[in-house]
């Protein structure tokens, strides 16, 4: 049973619990939707790019990628950890030995919202060097490599792709060589995006369902925006994100949202925020029309204050210490 706690001056729950909400059924949902169709198209594709979403570091990346995939053992596999921008790169090295324990040492850290960045940039090198080092280069022969990017929705597969394209048509005009057929119906066009060895970029990336193995990495997933926010419920998300902020302390949402103090209850938090910042909704009834404050504003707002970072630099994985590892 949860109890209450005195935590960072205020009481609140020592646990997150959606039992009581009645919607849960996005859990566990569409898992392994599309993957038969992924496993198709990757056939051609020598390099996967897997971009996740750095503020979930751990949570959602679809085990199945390595099973049936053959992510790290037979294709050359990379994995980007994208905004960056959002998170507390303090993390970097935890987040890097924690994924050397799991057999994956190629990661980059990106802001793909910035194209000249350190880390968009050195993805191509990187390519390259994976490529060359892997079982399947033959320097001998005269082959081009094909890279796909790939990842669960809104994790920025597009942002990176478009950055990738921005660097290198910059470069160099022409570099989009005809189509080739996809697997499915859709038509795919490739990029050359290296010449030594000679490496297409296919432009459309591979979406994926996310892994969700629990109700709290689902949580954690609506809360990045990885998966639609209507199948949570905003009311839900917005609920699970105030307790995390306050269980780390973090009470900067107080003047974010016009409120006095914090508070654990999120219908406090939501109603008062809606009055103060005129978040109102009409309400049609036999008195006629009302205004009453937009409970469900109110979530949205305070979520994407979430999501555009106003809430300072947060990881939502706890990431496993293993210090002992060296990189
Ligand atoms: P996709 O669904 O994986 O193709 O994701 P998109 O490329 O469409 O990006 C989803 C959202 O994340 C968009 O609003 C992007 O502007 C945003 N985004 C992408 N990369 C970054 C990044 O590095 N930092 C931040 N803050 N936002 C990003």
């Amino acid at each position: 049973m949860a109890g209450f706690i005195a935590r960072h001056g205020i009481m609140m729950r020592d646990c997150f619990s959606v039992v009581n909400h009645s919607r849960a059924n996005w859990f566990p949902g569409h898992m392994a939707k599309g993957l038969n169709q992924m496993q198709n198209k990757l056939r051609s594709v020598d390099c996967l790019i897997e971009v996740h979403d750095a503020r979930i570091p751990i949570s959602g990346r679809n085990p199945l990628f390595e099973s049936r995939l053959g992510l790290s053992s037979l294709k050359p596999h990379i994995l980007i950890l994208n905004k960056i921008d959002l998170i507390d790169m303090k993390l970097r090295n935890k987040i890097k030995k924690y994924y050397a324990t799991q057999g994956i040492t190629n990661i980059i850290f990106t802001n793909c919202k910035n194209p000249d960045s350190k880390g968009v940039k050195s993805i191509i090198p990187k390519v390259a060097e994976v490529i060359k080092s892997s079982e399947r280069y033959n320097r001998s022969e005269e082959v081009s490599y094909q890279l796909m990017v790939i990842g669960i929705p809104n994790v920025g597969k597009s942002s990176l792709i478009n950055a990738l394209r921005a660097k290198h048509l910059r470069r160099r005009k022409a570099t989009l060589v005809g189509a080739v057929p996809g697997v499915t119906q859709s038509v795919l066009e490739k990029i050359k995006v290296c010449d030594m060895p000679t490496v297409y970029l296919l432009d459309t990336p591979g979406v994926m369902a996310p892994r969700i193995q629990n109700v709290e990495v689902g949580l954690k997933l609506a809360l990045a925006a990885t998966i639609k926010d209507h199948l949570v419920g905003e009311d839900i998300i917005a609920d699970y994100l105030l307790f995390r902020l306050n269980y780390e302390g973090n009470h900067s949402y107080v003047k974010y949202l016009d409120l006095d103090e914090p508070s654990d209850s999120i219908q406090h938090v939501l109603l008062t925020a809606a009055i103060r910042n005129n978040w109102l909704r009409k309400v049609k009834d036999h008195r006629g029309v009302t205004v009453v404050p937009d409970y469900m504003q109110s979530a949205a707002n305070f979520i994407k204050g979430f999501r555009i970072g106003k809430f300072g630099k947060i990881v939502l994985d706890e990431i496993p210490d293993v210090s002992s590892v060296n990189l």
